[in-house]
């Protein structure tokens, strides 16, 4: 079954630029799908389309079979994690990670235990009271992390996530992103224009260009073209 479908999707911004273009897309259940292709050929335009935060010009989009097009960003059950963090300066790590389950209305005892569970998953339980000021950059983006994996949702979307990284940090992060999204099978979309990045990542690939899908494959397929 597909978490997420994309049937003819279509944005267009200003009445002129069309940014996305008669995409069709079936995500299934688990998968991680890595989005690329150059700066401008639409690909944070998707994924703010799928996240609710761009309004759909045509097209359809569900997640589990329902029609979610009109729904607010919220309703949709889905986690974005940025490349600036997003993170609230003002709040501690353990904060940061609650806020979106105590708007929630979560019980505190189950909010503290999803904290904590997913704080040790992600390595970062020794960090809880750290403001992220405090953090480098590395533990930032495991915060930003563990703020989109407390949530359990339905769909993770990455917005180059590792772009603010060293070369080292970004490899190993990598790995731990791969690792952490097929632990939890939380269906994903990630965004990058690092090729290398994308390969080993992704479970299928879909290459972007002009707004269109260009290209659709898992790594392997799409290297061993001529
Ligand atoms: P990518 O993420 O692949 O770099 P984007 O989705 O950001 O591409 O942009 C796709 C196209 O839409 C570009 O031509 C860009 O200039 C345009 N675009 C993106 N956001 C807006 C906006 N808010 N208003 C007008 N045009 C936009
Ligand atoms: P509040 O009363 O602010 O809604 P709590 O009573 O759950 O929240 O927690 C008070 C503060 O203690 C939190 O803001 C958080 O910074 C910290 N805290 C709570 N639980 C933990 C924990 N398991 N590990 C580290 N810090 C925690």
């Amino acid at each position: 079954m597909s978490t997420l479908t994309l049937e003819r999707l279509n944005k267009t911004y200003g009445g002129n630029v069309q940014a996305v273009r008669g995409v069709d897309l079936d995500i299934a259940d688990g998968e991680l799908i890595v989005v690329v292709g150059p700066s401008g050929c639409g690909k944070s335009t998707l994924l703010r389309l799928i996240a609710g935060l761009e309004e759909i010009s045509d097209g359809e989009l569900c997640i589990d079979g329902q029609r979610v097009n009109d729904s607010e960003p919220a309703g949709r059950d889905i986690a974005m994690v940025f490349q600036n963090y997003a993170l609230y300066p003002h709040m501690s790590v353990y904060d940061n990670m609650a806020y979106s389950l105590k708007n929630r209305r979560t019980p505190k005892e189950e909010i503290r235990r999803r904290v904590t569970e997913t704080a040790r998953l992600l390595a970062i339980d020794d960090l809880l009271e750290r403001r992220p000021r405090q953090l480098s950059g590395g533990q930032r983006q495991r915060v930003a992390m563990g703020r989109a994996v407390v949530r359990q949702p339905k769909v993770f979307l990455f917005d180059e996530p590792l772009s603010n990284l060293d070369a080292s940090l970004r490899v190993q992060m990598r790995q731990e992103i791969r690792r952490l999204q097929k632990r939890l099978g939380v269906t994903s979309v990630y965004v990058t224009h690092d090729q290398v990045e994308a390969m080993t990542l992704a479970d299928r690939l879909v290459v972007m260009n002009g707004g269109r899908i260009e290209q659709i494959g898992t790594p392997m397929t799409l290297f061993n073209q001529p």
